[in-house]
């Protein structure tokens, strides 16, 4: 089928959630196709799910193996690559637990059950959560997330939760109460535009949170999985959180999440309080392995780090030069382009030229390429940034 023919077809069987143009067909490592053959170079990844490339030889050689040896067993089963996983994750994180889930709205569901049975026995069960964030599309989620744009239309929402302002301490310390169970914080605020924690901010609510008898919960679930050029996102910083959520990059595209509890909190759930049928089957575990070893053997974090900075410092060239431009910023290859009006014009522009990107919070053009690429993709990225630029300021 053409692009025409599925937009079509998508149009009269699928519920318009979406509103995608492009249908894109194959990918290998940081390069996609779409249904007419044009070649484009991924600056999304599908939304930082794609940390090790599009159909990396080791995931799929994982995936494939443990599809012919078994799939699924439930978890009234052992299964050998559930601990397998946790273990890698609980070193990688510094100590904790896991539990396995699909999705990040599902793991930050979790995270807000964990806070809240963790606090039933003190009276505590609000959750602190920040303006502009995101965590999800469940109800819990939704009102966590602190964008009213998110939660439109689906009132009456859960209660218990409160918000504050993002790299605001005097704020969240004003919404803490004795009543507090935690508080919710991403390390880079993704969708809400690229932007960083401040270490001040970071290090303020884990005393906080210390003194208050609060839980310090981060979303780890796009900043992730060496997106930042840390294993973590809160390891750019010298915080250690209470529990964490993850997913996107988890599983490379196959759909698995996480939270990792450290050893306060590591036993709150115990049988019979959390469960998901799909969490953690040996396939999903399995996928992950190989994205966390292929991270490790590739030496990916340090050329998120190396690679981040050249993006950064060539994005930072072409926003001098514009004054419709104010500046970029990120983490690793978390890069955001920030615009003074909406990037939509030049996501699309960008994307002609063959280039993938996203503008998010309206003037934010966002990018996170695989942690694979090379200095090559990162030049003609900003080749195409600056030419499309160049085009945009004389109409
Ligand atoms: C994408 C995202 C989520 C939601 O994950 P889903 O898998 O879409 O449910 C939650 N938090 C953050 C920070 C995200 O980027």
């Amino acid at each position: 089928m053409n692009t025409a023919e599925i937009a079509e077809m998508q149009k009269t069987y699928l519920i318009p959630t979406y509103a995608p143009e492009l249908a894109l067909v194959k990918g290998s490592g940081t390069r996609v196709w779409d249904a007419e053959g044009n070649e484009y170079l991924d600056f999304l990844a599908g939304i930082a799910v794609l940390n090790v490339g599009h159909c990396h030889p080791a995931v799929v050689s994982a995936i494939q193996e443990q599809t012919a040896t078994l799939m699924h067993v439930s978890n009234l089963y052992f299964n050998e690559k559930q601990p397998l996983l946790a273990k890698k994750l609980s070193s990688l994180a510094g100590g904790g637990k896991c539990f396995f889930c699909n999705s990040g709205a599902e793991a930050n569901e979790g995270l807000i059950k964990l806070a809240r049975l963790w606090g039933s026995a003190k009276g505590k069960y609000e959750v602190v959560t920040m303006k502009n964030s995101f965590h999800g599309r469940t109800l819990a989620t939704l009102t966590a997330t602190g964008q009213e744009k998110v939660q439109k239309g689906f009132y009456p929402l859960p209660e218990g939760f409160v918000y504050a302002e993002f790299n605001n301490l005097e704020s969240v310390k004003n919404a803490v109460t004795e009543k507090t169970a935690a508080v919710l914080v991403e390390a880079v605020q993704g969708e809400g535009g690229i932007l960083p924690a401040n270490p001040d901010f970071l290090i303020g609510l884990r005393k906080l949170c210390d003194e208050q008898g609060a839980l310090l919960l981060f979303d780890e679930v796009q900043s992730g999985i060496g997106r930042t050029g840390k294993w973590f996102g809160f390891q750019n910083y010298d915080v250690q959180p209470d529990a964490f959520s993850l997913a996107k990059a988890l599983g490379n595209g196959f759909p698995i999440g996480a939270i990792v509890a450290a050893p306060k909190v590591a036993d709150v759930f115990q049988p019979g309080n959390h469960a998901t049928t799909f969490g953690g089957t040996p396939l999903a575990c399995a996928a992950a392995l190989a994205v966390l070893d292929t991270i490790e053997k590739e030496n990916l974090l340090e050329n998120a780090r190396t690679l981040g900075a050249l993006l950064l410092s060539k994005l930072q060239k072409i926003a001098d030069q514009y004054d419709w431009i104010e500046c970029a910023r990120g983490t690793g290859l978390m890069v955001g382009l920030v615009l003074n009006d909406s990037a939509l014009p030049l996501q699309k522009l960008l994307q002609k030229k063959g280039l993938l990107t996203l503008a998010t919070a309206v003037r934010v053009l966002r990018m996170l390429p695989p942690l694979t690429i090379t200095t090559a993709d990162v030049e003609k990225a900003a080749a195409l940034i600056a030419e499309a630029c160049a085009e945009l300021d004389t109409p």
